[in-house]
């Protein structure tokens, strides 16, 4: 039972190379919902050099890389399927990263939790302790999460082994809280930034909120239908020329055909982004759907966006610019912004190029200019979540 020791350790390595490449980048986010955990084999302390093993809802996720260097298994990345093999003497296994799966010899797929945080992925210990056949201990001081290779001699017990490394332990512990001050510092800098959204345009209000926004020298994002683009063409551009940022919002917004099956959407935000670079020149990977993402986004439509590479927004505060008089606007406005000032979070609104948003958007500019957000359009190079199912792969 325990001759595939060294094959087992082979594939922990292997893991933790596939791993390291998707958890290269520092992760400070986990730092603010994961707590640290510390990870041994046998009598010896693993160092993580880069990314950390942390604790999530429960579940311990290991970044192999360190591991993968101390067992000599042959990791194969393969960037084109998004897939990682672990293969260590005559055994081997394929995680399939986006598909949440792993192949096992016998060619079975069967589910496995990755965890992508950011760029970086990581596997549960237990998932990994099992197919190699480790024992997994816990201790609480740490806490360290043990891996006991019976084919292997160790000595030492729990107790002996933190306190033989409680220096490296404490001293990591001390970094990883520094890691989320900074982290809570930055969520709170980055809370002074408001995203002004305006979904189904171009239509002929688009010239006048522009006009506003080139006024008040606020950036915006622009979700568009993609028959209205061609129809507005020199708006769109006059967007681009001023620095807001562009993206789909589809073909038809008809739900019974968005939303016919995962393949149709996919379908209108391809042909609606084909359109944007036609007229602009820019690729842009940002989508709103229509209506929003809950409930119709379920979770063959998340999969296929997040394997052809868009990224979806959503919204944290609604105008509901569409029904309400320009009052109202400004005061459901006012309303939800404090509510996200309070959780911290950037407000990102929602507005549709009505008549009505046009003759609150001076006032709701003001307003939030007053109480201290600069207002910026969507960066696809610093892409963050903003999505109804809090799906982080969009
Ligand atoms: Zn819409």
């Amino acid at each position: 039972m325990f001759s595939f020791s060294n094959s087992a350790r082979n594939i922990i390595i292997m893991v933790l190379l596939l791993l390291s490449f998707l958890l290269v980048s520092t992760n400070t986010k986990a730092a603010t919902t994961e707590s640290l955990i510390f990870v041994a084999v046998n009598d010896e302390l693993v160092e993580f050099s880069d990314a950390k093993p942390f604790n999530f809802e429960g579940v311990t996720y290991v970044p192999l890389r360190s591991l993968a260097t101390t067992v000599k298994a042959v990791v194969l990345y393969d960037p084109i399927e998004n897939s990682v093999t672990v293969t260590k003497d005559s055994q081997s296994m394929k995680i399939l990263i986006k598909e949440n799966m792993y192949v096992t010899e016998s060619l079975e797929k069967l589910p496995i939790s990755i965890k992508t945080v950011n760029d970086r992925t990581l596997l549960p210990l237990r998932f990994i302790a099992e197919y190699l056949q480790l024992e997994v201990t816990f201790y609480a001081e740490g806490p360290i999460a043990r891996l006991l290779d019976h084919n292997e001699i160790f000595q030492l017990t729990n107790e002996q082994l933190y306190l033989n490394n409680k220096e490296t332990i404490e001293a990591e512990k001390e970094k990883w809280k520094a890691a989320i001050e900074a982290q809570k510092l930055k969520e709170v800098n980055s809370a002074k930034i408001a995203y002004l959204t305006f979904d189904d345009g171009p239509n002929s209000n688009t010239a006048q909120i522009l006009d506003i926004l080139q006024k008040y020298e606020a950036k915006a994002t622009f979700f568009m239908v993609e028959p209205k683009i061609w129809k507005f063409e020199e708006e769109v551009q006059r967007m681009v020329t001023e620095n807001h940022t562009i993206a789909s919002h589809s073909v038809t917004h008809d739900k019974n055909k968005v939303y016919h099956s995962p393949e149709s959407l996919l379908n209108e935000m391809n042909v609606t982004r084909a359109t944007l670079f036609s007229v602009t020149g820019i690729d842009s990977r940002l989508i709103r759907v229509p209506y929003g993402s809950k409930p119709y986004l379920t979770k063959d439509y998340r999969d296929l966006l997040a394997s052809n590479n868009f990224q979806v927004w959503d919204w944290n505060v609604d105008s509901n610019d569409w029904k309400y008089s320009t009052e109202k606007i400004i005061s459901t406005v006012k309303y939800q912004v404090a509510n996200q000032k309070q959780k911290n979070r950037a407000p990102v609104i929602l507005f549709h190029n009505s008549s009505s948003t046009v003759e609150a958007l001076p006032e709701i500019i003001e307003f939030l200019k007053a109480e201290g957000y600069v207002l910026e359009a969507y960066d696809q190079d610093h892409h963050f979540m903003v999505n109804f199912w809090n799906d982080e792969r969009i």
